[in-house]
């Protein structure tokens, strides 16, 4: 029924080429591209004899327009699932816009170079204007929308766990269980233990860079920052146990601030163990963590890349993860005149994962989304042209599709509250 391109072979691509792989029906011609098409072959090959998807591959360079319009061009594809990094974000939706092709990512835009004079003027001024320092943010993807409206196209950002799921939980709980939702807690819990004193499970750049900067949330109407791991608190997970989780600030609660009417507050927190602080204030002190490239005996070199050399491959931490992760969201509001709370999340557990598609947990609940997120689109059931995050859709057939394809929702009406 549909051709699909994808870009990036790297942990979360994996799952989600191998879940579109298990919905051939839709699914029916792929081509994974990436800029080393080494691994993209590695992985076609594998996965030929287990599935009728047909399966090419392609070397690409998406942060060059122009050979990503020359591949779109001569594969003509339905849609473009971004999975490389958030670098590529702008570069991926303007050879999408080029061609008349629909595109969808699975985390919002942020530059590779933050010393950039003109990103940096533009991230300086976002910065007093709406009071949080991130260096993502949705301004530039959002500055498309007219563009994708004009072009008849869909632009879905976003679908991953969170973003993605967390936000379609919100869409669910609007719709099915509140009048007006008062506060909205995100709870992201990694109970899984791979056995190295430390490593991140997913891209170490992305994630070093997430997890070192300010915390901030949403209330009243504006951003609050506070210091990086500054608000922490304890919260005992169902099949995962007593964490300590810390308050982050997160892409999606600036579209969530948009697009949940009236809502007062909206906050994030991941769990972290003492020992993966300690080690990130570590690299931190020394400078590990920097993006900016030094010279180092005539090579340039930058010093995030270079840990990111030094740090087992996420890939890589499938096979010795062992432990659930539990997303979701906690609500409180009013229904019928009464107020109430709610809370909706997910439990996924590593080992399983790793049976199923060679990869833990964590890029299995990104992958599952991005390829139901791409089912929505091919199928028709999200279809408005423009530029859109997950709650700014139908949720039903996305939750649906997420219980049949590995990630089941489960649900609670008298959640224990963060305080
Ligand atoms: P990886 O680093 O494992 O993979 C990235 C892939 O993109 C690699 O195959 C890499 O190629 C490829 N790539 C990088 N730059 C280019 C380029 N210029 N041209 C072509 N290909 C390129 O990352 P992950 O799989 O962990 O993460 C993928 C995405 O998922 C990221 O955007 C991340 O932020 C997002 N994510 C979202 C989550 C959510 O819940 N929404 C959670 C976790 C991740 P090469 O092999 O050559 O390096």
């Amino acid at each position: 029924m549909a051709r699909v391109l994808i870009i990036g072979c790297g942990g979360v691509a994996n799952v989600a080429i191998r879940k579109c792989c298990q919905v051939s029906e839709v699914f029916t011609e792929i081509c994974i591209a990436s800029r080393t098409v080494s691994k993209c072959e590695a992985l076609a090959e594998k996965l030929r004899p287990t599935t009728s998807t047909v399966i090419t591959t392609a070397q690409v360079d998406a942060d060059n327009v122009s050979e990503l319009v020359a591949l779109i061009n001569s594969y003509k594809p339905e849609l473009v699932m971004n999975i490389a990094l958030p670098y590529q974000d702008l570069t991926i939706m303007d050879a999408c816009l080029e061609c008349g092709v629909n595109y969808m990512d699975t985390a919002n835009y942020e530059p590779e170079n933050i010393d950039d004079p003109e990103w940096r003027a533009v991230y300086d001024k976002r910065c007093k204007e709406e009071g949080f320092s991130a260096y993502f943010d949705y301004t530039w993807q959002w500055a498309y929308k007219k563009k994708f409206e004009d072009a008849g196209l869909t632009a879905l950002l976003g679908s991953g766990f969170d973003p993605g799921v967390t936000q379609a939980y919100c869409a669910y709980a609007l719709k099915h269980e509140f009048d007006r939702i008062d506060t909205i807690d995100i709870l992201d819990c990694n109970g899984g233990d791979h056995g190295y004193p430390f490593a991140t499970n997913f891209n170490p750049e992305i994630n070093l860079r997430e997890v070192s900067a300010p915390g901030s949330y949403w209330e009243n109407g504006k951003w609050v920052e506070i210091p990086a791991m500054s608000i922490k608190r304890e919260y005992d997970f169902e099949e995962v146990g007593m964490k300590d989780m810390y308050l982050l600030h997160h892409e999606e609660i600036e579209s969530l601030a948009k697009n949940i009417p009236d809502v007062k507050r909206i906050r994030f927190f991941m769990t972290f163990g003492q020992s993966y602080l300690t080690h990130m204030k570590c690299l931190e002190n020394v400078g590990m963590l920097s993006t900016a490239p030094i010279n180092y005996e005539g090579h340039e070199i930058v010093p995030i890349q270079f840990l990111k050399a030094l740090l087992p491959d996420p890939a890589s931490l499938g096979p010795r993860t062992k432990g659930k992760t539990n997303i979701g969201c906690i609500f409180t509001g009013v229904k019928d005149g009464k107020e109430k709370t709610y809370y909706i999340y997910n439990v996924c557990d590593h080992q399983e994962c790793y049976k199923e598609v060679e990869s833990q947990a964590i890029s299995y609940t990104t992958g599952v989304p991005a390829m139901c997120g791409a089912l929505m689109l091919l199928t028709g059931k999200w279809n408005k042209a423009g530029v859109y995050t997950v709650e700014e859709f139908d949720p039903d057939p996305y939750i649906e599709a997420l219980d049949k394809y590995g990630l089941p929702h489960r649900e609670s009406h008298a959640p224990v509250l963060v305080d």
